[in-house]
């Protein structure tokens, strides 16, 4: 969650040239990231959003003891002693006040969802009597208790029970409770504006004639897609190139209009990685400088003058998706102040033996078997630059640092696209 400044003492200090886990670069983000403001909006423009307030019930619910099933309505206690014939003496739809039953002989036919009239305590449906001449008999099958086929005030929920706490991600069941509390407006986190930046002289636009030494501009796309499927709509696209006072300029103007910066590329130990430097000089804090993890280890994370979040994202296509997933949309999450998702977890389909002394992001798909049971069924990818491998996956599981074969079922975090 946002404003975690009591995490901010659990970082250890990172040592230059000591590489940080997963675990500690997500700590160390969630510790520097300033709330994203808050905005009331109406329901109709809630879903996706995150609750910032917390939502109490109105009234009781049911608000009053309410008829389940169409039927008719008497007084059990006159069934128990051996009435059998009724007569309908009125009706009772839904949205009507309360209607009284004159006499425990009588019944008032009534409207699922109506109020139970007042004198009767049981309804028994259409189904279970025959009605002839406004006399309703009822059938052998009849059963008859109280409160038989009524939903009883208050049994799902009291006035003032607290419904939904803040931080709650609104969905449609959400949305209906919020509705249901009479509310027509609601305080949920503001958007956070997003600039997706590419950097790389090497990088050509879709739809432009391209060389052979070019490579298409794919990073922008895969990390404004992953964005906008999880409904943040406020996102920007720019592309630098790998010159340091074109950097410097397009940074400072990003800075001054977003609060979170997603930049792909550059940040290696290569000429012109130039991203860390320039960030610097425009006065974003390092947090940290690579993590422990393959693919995606030159990672850069920093704090902006005003508290923007900028995430230095390596520049090869499986690096940018397995970080941006990683790290940057949780971060936006928590700084939304949104609850922390708990990954899903599966079982690994087929062993897998890892050498590396880096915790493992590796694609998988998720199947079933004969049985319905999924597993996730690894995708290694011929590197971090191998993104066509990634089409049809669903996501990637998280492993610990080998060397070590990680067994059929072994059960572990997955990630989706
Ligand atoms: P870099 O991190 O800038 O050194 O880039 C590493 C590799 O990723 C290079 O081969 C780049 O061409 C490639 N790359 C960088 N940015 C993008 C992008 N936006 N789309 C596709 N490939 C990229
Ligand atoms: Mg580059």
């Amino acid at each position: 969650m946002c404003g975690g400044v009591a995490l901010r003492r659990r970082i250890p200090h990172m040592q230059a040239g000591t590489l940080i886990t997963p675990r500690l670069a997500e700590e160390a983000i969630n510790s520097r990231l300033t709330c994203l403001p808050i905005e009331s909006l109406p329901l109709t423009q809630c879903v996706g959003g995150t609750l910032r307030e917390n939502i109490y019930a109105e009234r009781d619910q049911p608000p009053f003891d309410r008829v389940s099933m169409d039927g008719i309505a008497i007084d059990s206690e006159a069934a128990r002693q051996g009435l059998r014939q009724y007569r309908i003496q009125a009706t009772q739809a839904a949205g009507s006040p309360a209607l009284t039953l004159e006499s425990s002989g009588n019944a008032i036919e009534v409207m699922t969802g109506a109020i139970l009239p007042m004198g009767s305590d049981c309804v028994v449906p259409v189904e279970q009597i025959d009605v002839a001449d406004g006399v309703a008999s009822l059938k052998s099958t009849a059963h008859i208790t109280a409160f038989r086929n009524v939903h009883r005030r208050g049994a799902d929920g009291r006035q003032g029970a607290l419904l939904l706490e803040s931080g709650t991600l609104l969905r449609a069941p959400e949305i209906a409770v919020v509705a249901s509390a009479g509310m027509a407006r609601v305080r949920v986190s503001s958007q956070p504006a997003v600039m997706v930046i590419s950097t790389g002289d090497e990088l050509v636009e879709p739809g432009d004639p391209i060389a052979d030494y070019q490579v298409r501009r794919s990073n922008a796309y895969a990390v404004a897609a992953t964005l906008r499927k999880r409904g943040f709509a406020r996102i920007g696209d720019d592309h630098v190139s790998d010159d340091a006072d074109m950097l410097r300029e397009r940074l400072t103007l990003h800075l001054t209009t977003h609060e979170v910066l997603v930049l792909s590329g550059g940040v290696s130990m290569g000429k012109f990685d130039l991203v860390p430097k320039v960030l610097l000089q425009l006065g974003v804090q390092e947090v940290f400088h690579k993590i422990a993890q393959r693919p995606g280890k030159p990672m850069w994370f920093g704090i902006g003058p005003q508290g923007q979040a900028v995430f230095g994202l390596p520049g090869n296509p499986v690096s940018t998706l397995v970080c941006l997933i990683r790290y940057v949309i949780p971060a936006i999450a928590a700084a939304m102040g949104t609850k922390r998702e708990v990954p899903e977890r599966f079982a690994l389909a087929s062993p897998v033996n890892y050498e590396t002394p880096l915790t493992y992001f590796l694609p998988v798909t998720i199947e079933h078997d004969d049985w319905g049971r999924p597993w996730a069924h690894p995708h290694p990818t011929n590197g971090s630059g191998d993104f066509l491998s990634l089409a049809n996956t669903n996501g990637f599981v998280e492993l610990p640092p080998g060397p070590n074969t990680y067994p059929k079922g072994f059960v572990t975090s997955v990630y989706r696209w």
